[in-house]
């Protein structure tokens, strides 16, 4: 009868045993998970962050000389040079046929 009940201890103490391991991988997991959320987080914060900076490119204003039908960057030497100045984006001037400024768009 007593070996029994020791046993029976045993026993408990074994499923007590599992019980916590259990509750420890779940609590684990969990705080990874929130880890893993976080990280999400942040990631989709940059990707937004860098759309906004993508669309904002598209709006730079370039400075296009009707006279030799080339276009610039805004602070390009020869903008203050111009007698004529065209405003537009990179878009527009392409439209009309503009060619890009060999010192400022030089690739
Ligand atoms: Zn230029």
């Amino acid at each position: 009868m007593i070996y029994e009940l020791i046993i029976f201890d045993v026993f408990l103490v074994i499923a007590l045993l599992v019980l916590v391991l259990i509750l420890v991988k779940k609590s684990r997991k969990n705080r990874y998970s929130q880890e893993v959320k976080d990280l999400e987080k942040r990631l989709n914060d940059a990707i937004e962050e860098n759309k906004e900076d993508l669309d904002k490119s598209e709006d730079i204003k370039y400075v296009g000389s009707p006279k030799n039908r080339k276009y610039h960057l805004s602070d390009c030497r020869f903008v203050e040079l111009l007698k004529e100045k065209e405003i537009g984006t990179l878009e527009e001037f392409k439209k009309k046929k503009y060619s890009p400024c060999g010192t400022c768009l030089k690739k």
